[in-house]
């Protein structure tokens, strides 16, 4: 059998680059530009200037009863609209930082040859979207920043607070030893609502071709998403659970995968 052939990881390295570059904006001034942002993922202000709001906590304060200024109402409207444009889970993959610790107990997993896993309905993200949403406007209170684990973590790295750390391990743990993408997969409330916010986005993951795929579906975090391709009824990635993140495409460069903007939607491939 012809050797697969690999090549260095860009998307990867492109990700990481990101994530870390908005992390370390968050905690350093630049010389000469002083702080580029104040704030923290949940609200935050650039260059003294704009105000961002991330729609999901937006949406649970306005669902509390909580009054928003203009500025955080526009604030968070840009963000939805940019990310609902883009589409799928592109926050997950490329801002936020929780995605470094899963993917580092993925990683770790996969060396340990963890064999470990304790299937969780992808669908199970969703339910605490919805009990997230309702304990919000039941209890008048933001309920998932309560307990936000992305919350915590800027927390720890940008103040030294210590107090979330418990469940950052237990988070961890989860991953690396009960469940194989278990939080980021199956769990969290933050991806179930950008999956569902980026469900018509225009970035997508093309195939051109018949390449051999399996390695891309092994490496996908997602792996359902990509069966419309390898089945041939599909010619892109449609799903909003798509992170965006191309490690199909670093996973295996000769599988006719490709990251596109698509302003018109093609039709469906007919079944064979
Ligand atoms: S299809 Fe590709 S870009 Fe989308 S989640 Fe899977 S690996 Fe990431």
């Amino acid at each position: 059998m012809k050797a697969m052939r690999r090549r260095f990881p860009y998307w990867l390295l492109a990700r990481r680059s990101v994530q870390l570059a908005v992390l370390a904006a968050f905690m350093y001034e630049l010389p000469g530009l002083g702080r580029v942002v104040t704030g923290n993922l949940a609200s935050s202000t650039w260059f003294g200037q704009l105000q961002l709001t991330d729609p999901f906590v937006a949406l649970q304060a306005l669902l509390a009863g909580q009054a928003l200024g203009a500025a955080a109402l526009i604030g968070a409207l840009v963000v939805a609209v940019a990310y609902a444009a883009l589409g799928g889970r592109i926050y997950c993959a490329w801002i936020c930082p929780i995605n470094l610790l899963t993917d580092l107990a993925h990683w770790l997993r996969t060396r340990l040859g963890v064999r470990r896993h304790v299937p969780v309905s992808r669908h199970v993200r969703y339910g605490v979207l919805a009990a997230a949403v309702c304990a919000s406007a039941a209890g008048s209170t933001l309920a998932w920043e309560i307990v936000n684990p992305i919350t915590l973590l800027q927390r720890e790295l940008m103040f030294g607070v210590s107090s979330g750390s418990w469940l950052l391990v237990v988070l961890f743990l989860f991953d690396l030893l009960y469940s194989r993408r278990g939080w980021c997969g199956h769990l969290c409330p933050v991806g179930a609502f950008y999956a569902l916010l980026g469900r018509f986005g225009r970035l997508q993951v093309g195939a051109s071709g018949m390449g051999e795929r399996s390695a891309s579906v092994r490496a996908c975090p997602e792996p359902q998403v990509l069966a419309p391709i390898v089945s041939g009824q599909a010619e892109a990635v449609r799903s909003g659970e798509c992170m965006r993140c191309g490690a199909c495409m670093d996973a295996n460069p000769s599988a006719g995968l490709g990251m596109r903007v698509r302003i018109v939607a093609r039709p469906r491939i007919p079944p064979a």
